[in-house]
Formats: structure tokens, C-alpha cells, sequence
């Protein structure tokens, strides 16, 4: 049989990387993004610039791939649902509308007993008053957040008069964590109860934007096994397919819970692609073309620092050693805040 052509949504460095896999693999990939600049059509076969909800744009894109998986959660669930009529898209739609829903996936979560931050849905100012049992909390947006984006600490009401609130967009409140650690557990599930699961990866915020990722993680047992149970039963209960991330809090007591779930590849996993025999990019190319699955292998313990905006330059122009991986997501410009690329070193 032919290798089917994998199409991606979305350009950004996540679809860099996934193409950067599916190449090795000799499988074709067809990027499409609504952002003229994407970088990841450096990396791709071929690219389709559109607006996602463009039905031309949509049809051209089905007609040149035979799968389809997205590199961000945030794609309206309607252009999901319509590609996924004419070719099948992986993850399915229906996982991505719960995920990309705090209110949703939290639910979801604390339905299968895995515990969440406490939280509350708030649509109006006055509902704040109530829930003073949550605060110090972080008011977030439902949808479309991410680095922090859409987030606000909430210390007492009063904050609330400064910020001006729009609240019919959909917020949620979640009580503040006594941070001692964050961590992530990327898995990958190519079907029933077949997963790969790479060991757990501790993370460092900063601003709310992810700074640093290494393993191995300084955590105990309990929660190294804890978090891979959660991790499966997660990607079990929705049926995925393809790499996932589940990010994790443990507070100052030892109590784990789960942040939230991306349904796709990681940036805490960036580290996979040199520390692994199999990175969660290859992987996920492989679970989504039902590929085969290959038993992973650590090969060495590493540390990835994300280059965020200026920080770039230096490295642009670095003599690299031996153990240390650059990689520039070819932005075409460096701005405040934005992930332009990153450094993985095998320790
Ligand atoms: P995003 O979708 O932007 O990644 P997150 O909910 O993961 O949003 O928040 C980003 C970061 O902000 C987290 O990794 C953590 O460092 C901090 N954070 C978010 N929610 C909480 C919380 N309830 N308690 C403590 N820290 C939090
Ligand atoms: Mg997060």
C-alpha cells in the first residue's frame, strides 16, 4: 500500500516539526494556515494559505491528503467537523471540542476521579462575590488561551473593577495552587490500550510561558506512576489518537492534579526529539497513519530551554557543542514574548 499524504492544520512550530517527522518517514504533508508567513511551509511538501473557514481552501486541502491532524486545539470545531465529512481527521473533532473548552475538559477530567484545580464557571461579575473560597484564584478565558494569554490573578474582588471584563465571552475561575513543581506526561496512543508513554518531564513557567523541560523529573514514585495512570486513562477514555500532553501541578503537599490536556504534540516535549529513539513528532505521524509503533527508547537525559523573542539572536550565530541541539523556527519576525526557537542539551 501507498503512503498516505498527511495534512496538517495549522503553521506554526509544532507543524514544522510534525512535517520535519512525517519526512523521515517519507510520508508527504500539506500544511494549511491563515497565516501567510507560516513557517511551517519550509518544512512541508506543500502549502495552503486560507482562512479556516474558506470551503475552497478546505476542498483544495482534502483533495490533496488522504489524513488529517491539526497542530493547535484552537480551530473552530465546524472546520474540524467539515474536513473530517470528506477525509478523516485525527485526533477526532469531538475530542478537540472538549479540550479546547476549559470548563468542558475540566469537567471531563473530574469525571473520571482525576483531580483538577477547584474551579468555577463565571458569566458575570457579581458571581465573583460568591466564590471567595476560590481565591487567590486565576480568572481564564474558556476558550482560545494559551502562554497565559486570556489569564488574570484574582486577589480579592477589587481586582476585578480594574480589569475590564467582557464576561459574556465565558470565564472560568480556578483557586491558585501552591505550586512545588510542574510536570507533563506525553503519550501516544495508536489504538485500544497500545500506547507509548515517555517518562514524565518536568517544567519551568515563566510569565505563565514555558521556560525549561528536562528529564528526569525530580518527583517520587507515587507520582511518576500516578501520572502516567492519568495520562492513559485520559488518552483511553477519549479513544485518541496520537500524541498527546497532559500537564500536571503537584502543590507544596504532594498532591497531583492535572492542569490541562493539549490534544496534540508539546512543547515540553520538545526534548523527545533527541533524547528519545522515537520523538512524540514521529509518533504522532505514526499513530495518526497507522503506522507501526515502535517500542520507545530513552536515549539520554536532556534539558530544552525555549528561546523567546530577542533571545534567539545570540544562538543564531552560537558554535553549538557536541551534546546541544538548536533548533530556529524560522519566524519572520521576533517579538516580545513569542517562541522563536529553542535549545535541547543531552545531559
Ligand atoms: P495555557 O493554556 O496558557 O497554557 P495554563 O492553564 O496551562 O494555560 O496556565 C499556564 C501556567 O500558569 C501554568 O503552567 C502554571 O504555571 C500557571 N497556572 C495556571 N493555572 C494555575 C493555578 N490554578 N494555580 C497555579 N498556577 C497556575
Ligand atoms: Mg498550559
Amino acid at each position: 500500500m501507498s503512503k498516505p499524504t498527511l495534512g496538517i492544520i495549522g503553521g506554526g512550530q509544532l507543524g514544522s516539526m510534525l512535517a520535519t517527522a512525517a519526512k523521515k518517514l517519507k510520508i508527504k504533508t500539506v500544511v494549511f494556515s491563515d497565516d501567510i508567513d507560516a513557517p511551517a511551509q519550509k518544512f512541508s511538501d506543500e502549502f495552503i494559505f486560507g482562512k479556516y473557514d474558506d470551503l475552497n481552501k478546505i476542498n483544495e486541502f482534502t483533495s490533496k491528503t488522504d489524513i488529517i491532524t491539526y497542530e493547535f486545539e484552537n480551530i473552530p470545531y465546524e472546520t474540524l467537523n467539515q474536513i473530517n465529512k470528506i477525509r478523516p481527521v485525527l485526533p477526532k473533532p469531538s475530542i478537540n471540542r472538549v479540550i479546547q473548552h476549559r470548563l468542558a475538559e475540566k469537567d471531563f477530567i473530574n469525571k473520571l476521579n482525576i483531580r483538577t484545580t477547584q474551579y468555577v464557571a463565571i458569566t458575570n461579575k457579581s458571581e465573583l462575590d460568591t466564590e471567595q473560597n476560590l481565591l487567590p484564584g486565576l480568572l481564564k478565558t474558556t476558550t482560545l488561551g494559551y502562554d497565559g494569554k486570556g489569564q488574570h490573578v484574582i486577589n480579592s474582588f477589587e481586582d476585578l473593577n480594574e480589569l475590564n471584563i467582557d464576561f459574556s465571552k465565558g470565564y472560568i475561575l480556578e483557586k491558585l495552587v501552591k505550586l512545588k513543581k510542574e510536570i507533563s506526561i506525553i503519550i501516544t496512543r495508536f489504538s485500544d490500550k497500545k500506547y507509548e508513554v515517555y517518562e514524565p518531564i518536568e517544567n519551568i513557567h515563566e510569565d505563565q510561558i514555558l521556560k525549561q523541560s528536562t528529564i528526569p523529573a525530580d518527583i517520587s514514585d507515587k507520582i511518576l506512576e500516578q501520572s502516567k495512570q492519568w495520562a492513559m486513562m485520559l488518552a483511553e477514555e477519549l479513544k485518541y489518537v496520537g500524541t498527546l500532553c497532559v500537564e500536571f501541578f503537584i502543590d507544596r503537599n504532594e498532591n497531583l492534579y492535572v492542569n490541562e490536556i493539549a490534544p496534540r504534540v508539546h512543547n515540553s516535549g520538545h526534548l523527545t526529539i533527541n533524547a528519545y529513539n522515537v520523538s512524540q513528532f514521529e509518533n504522532h505521524v505514526r499513530a495518526v497513519c497507522n503506522l507501526e509503533q515502535i517500542t520507545l527508547n530513552k536515549i539520554s537525559n536532556a534539558k530544552m530551554i525555549n528561546l523567546i523573542g530577542s533571545q534567539i539572536t545570540i544562538y543564531r550565530n552560537k558554535q553549538l557543542a557536541p551534546n546541544e541541539f538548536f533548533f530556529d523556527y524560522l519566524k519572520k519576525e521576533i517579538k516580545h514574548k513569542r517562541k522563536m526557537g529553542h535549545l535541547t542539551t543531552l545531559i
